[in-house]
């Protein structure tokens, strides 16, 4: 998951304009409370921030990694991470498949698309791709302390509830 710092905070919550530098004031539009402008049109808009994981399996075994940052640190996920501007959702997702266990993968299909509400991060946009291993070494990189392939018998708890339901719920009928 790429760090996004102290960014990731302040764009919760702009106090001030960030064309003009005046003080933004809130008013109703469009049925919600919005921070705005009142010198420019600015108006802070609020979205889930798009983020991919993806699916990688192996003799019937589902890679994942042992996330070594906050948030979750310790606990084991899909690889995944927010999708850089200028990338598809399916770049960034073999990007951050990449960085983080060093396999080149390439996409197969939309499995899922969730929608989290993270203390760290806000809201988030989960977009899950299946992909498919067409090379490189398997180690943990950029972000990961371990990675490995779970069996779905043996599957530790995850660290996004919609990463459970993607391997409990979806793989097993990947064929149907
Ligand atoms: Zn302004």
């Amino acid at each position: 998951m790429r760090e996004r710092g102290l960014c990731s905070f302040m764009i919760k919550d702009f106090h001030f304009c960030p064309f003009c530098g005046t003080a933004l004031i809130s008013r109703e539009l469009e049925g919600l409370i919005r921070r705005c402008c009142s010198a420019c049109d600015f108006v802070h808009f609020k979205n889930p921030l798009p983020s991919a994981a993806g699916v990688v399996i192996r003799d019937g075994s589902v890679l994942l990694i042992k996330r070594g940052i906050e948030p979750g640190k310790g606990h084991w996920s899909l690889p995944s991470g927010f999708i850089e501007e200028g990338e598809t959702p399916g770049e960034g997702c073999i990007r951050e498949v990449r960085e983080e266990t060093g396999l080149e993968t390439t996409v197969i299909k939309l499995l899922d698309v969730f929608h989290v509400t993270s203390n760290f991060y806000g809201e988030v946009l989960v977009i899950v791709y299946l992909l498919e291993e067409i090379g490189g070494d398997l180690q943990a990189g950029t972000d990961a302390e371990d990675v490995r392939f779970f069996h779905k018998n043996d599957m530790p708890f995850l660290h996004v509830r919609g990463f459970t339901n993607v391997v409990t719920e979806i793989l097993p009928h990947l064929d149907d």
